[in-house]
């Protein structure tokens, strides 16, 4: 009787360890089915008849039982098994909301509903018979909720469960019950403060982009009303002055909203390329064109080697990236300066580089510089107006013409954007068919290009 006093205090200890064990095993930072597992092996390594052991948690939306972590079965084969409601051992003991010690005959008679193809994985998974000598299922429970159950085997002896196993195997499920019950909440929890925090983004971004669109629209409104003023006699030459600001800013809204444009079309996946052959330099000259209508503190080198390839793209969209690409330098350079267009060829692809003189980006950043409504503040007292928009539609463009955008930038010293874009578009999909027949007959056309140059060429 002594000696089994002792064996007690032995055996009380050992529990009281492992539930300590178990208790801070949860609170470690892991995912669910690494954290089931590791309690399974400390369980397995203490309790002496548990020699096999699983994990069934209900999985509602395939409607099944699942082993979620496995001890003594091949990981992998046991990922196959699933328990419908009611079925066998783990089906019954969910129902019923018990804790089980069934001996070998009572095990036989709780798996015998068991299907066939659930039968033969279990065999598989242990490589020998799955009908243990007795089994210990506890449900895991956590108040109100349900989430499956914990079943511990003894597949050969000799030791076996005892009914004082069961009160303690059930404390070790209702820890599980409520890490299960923690990890959901904190996943649902994520998932929530992941939807608030776009929506954030979202509201905060709109607000950027109405403050943006507001300074031209109030500039535009002063200058008409002032204009529109009958008391006042305004000279021609600010009549002249007066138009000219209007003129400009309506150029700046117009600008900004292509661009919102641009991007809710990138948005809506409606980026549809139609690609044809495309010299990329007159493109460049064209688009320096239009902006040398407003600046004439800038200054541009268009310059591109003689035997620079004619590429198969899509014009209207290239003609953006240039316009997204230029305007920012230009708009980036507020005193002025050269901006360089240079064409390279390379192996594969050719490049595009746009170099200019203007007020730089520091390193911090350069990195989500592409990613949509990004803005480095401007200085104090110093505002360029923009959406954040030019940059994200440019790469979708380039993107879409299995290019790469990057940029490199010496804060106070300039910045120089450069953009890849393969000589002929690859088939994406179906869609894409067309472009690909049209994209051959740009390759075929590359070998006897004509040699004009644009080389050099000072504006
Ligand atoms: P939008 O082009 O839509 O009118 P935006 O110019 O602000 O607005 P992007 O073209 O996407 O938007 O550029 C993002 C940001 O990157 C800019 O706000 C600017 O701070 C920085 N940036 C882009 N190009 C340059 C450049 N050449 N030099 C310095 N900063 C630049
Ligand atoms: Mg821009």
């Amino acid at each position: 009787m002594v000696q089994s006093e002792k064996e007690k205090v032995v055996q009380l200890e050992r529990q009281l360890h492992v539930l300590n064990e178990v208790a801070r095993t949860i609170t470690y930072p892991l995912k669910l089915p690494e954290m089931l597992n590791r309690v399974m092996d400390t369980i397995i390594g203490v309790i002496e008849p548990a020699e096999v052991g699983l994990v069934m948690l209900w999985d509602q939306s395939a409607g099944l039982f699942r082993a979620e972590a496995a001890f003594g079965y091949d990981k992998e084969v046991i990922k196959q098994f699933g328990l419908r409601a009611g079925e066998s051992i783990t089906g019954k003991v969910f129902d019923g909301g018990k804790a089980v010690l069934l001996s070998e005959a009572e095990v036989a008679h709780a798996m015998a509903d068991i299907r066939p193809g659930n039968y033969s994985i279990l065999e598989r998974s242990l490589g020998r018979t799955p009908l243990p000598l007795s089994t210990l299922a506890v449900p895991i429970f956590a108040q109100e909720q349900k989430f499956g159950v914990l079943v511990l085997e003894t597949i050969k002896g000799p030791a076996l469960f005892s009914p004082e196993d069961l009160p303690f195997v059930q404390s070790l499920a209702d820890l599980l019950a409520l890490a299960i019950d923690r990890m959901r909440l904190q996943a649902k929890s994520d998932i929530k403060r992941e939807i608030k925090e776009v929506e954030r983004l979202r509201a905060e971004a709109l607000a950027t982009l109405s403050h943006e669109l507001r300074m031209p629209l109030t500039a535009i409104k002063g200058y008409t009303t002032a204009l529109l003023m009958e008391e006042i006699q305004w000279s021609e030459e600010k009549v002249d002055q007066f138009l000219r600001m209007i003129d400009s800013e309506s150029d700046n809204m117009q600008s900004m909203i292509k661009d919102i444009l641009d991007s809710s079309l990138v948005d809506v996946g409606q980026l549809k390329l139609e690609p044809q052959p495309v010299r990329v330099q007159y493109i460049a000259r064209e688009v320096v064109d239009e902006i040398l209508r407003y600046t004439q503190i800038h200054h541009f080198i268009i310059d591109f080697p003689a035997n620079f390839p004619i590429i198969d793209a899509d014009p209207r969209w290239i003609k953006q990236v240039f316009r997204n690409i230029l305007e920012n330098a230009v708009k980036y350079s507020p005193e002025g300066g050269l901006i360089v267009i240079k064409g390279q060829i390379r192996r594969d692809d050719i490049v595009i580089k746009v170099a200019d003189q203007g007020v730089g980006i520091s390193p911090e950043d350069l990195i989500p510089l592409f990613e949509k409504f990004y803005r480095v503040k401007s200085a104090e007292g110093f505002h360029i107006s923009g959406t954040g928009l030019g940059l994200p539609v440019a790469r979708s463009i380039v993107e879409a013409h299995g290019g790469r955008i990057w940029v490199e930038s010496q804060e106070g010293e300039g910045t120089t954007l450069y953009f890849s874009m393969p000589y002929v578009l690859e088939a994406r999909d179906e869609d894409n068919r067309n472009d690909v027949i049209q994209g051959n007959f740009a390759m075929k056309q590359r070998s006897n290009l004509g040699h004009e140059s644009l080389q050099s060429d000072n504006l």
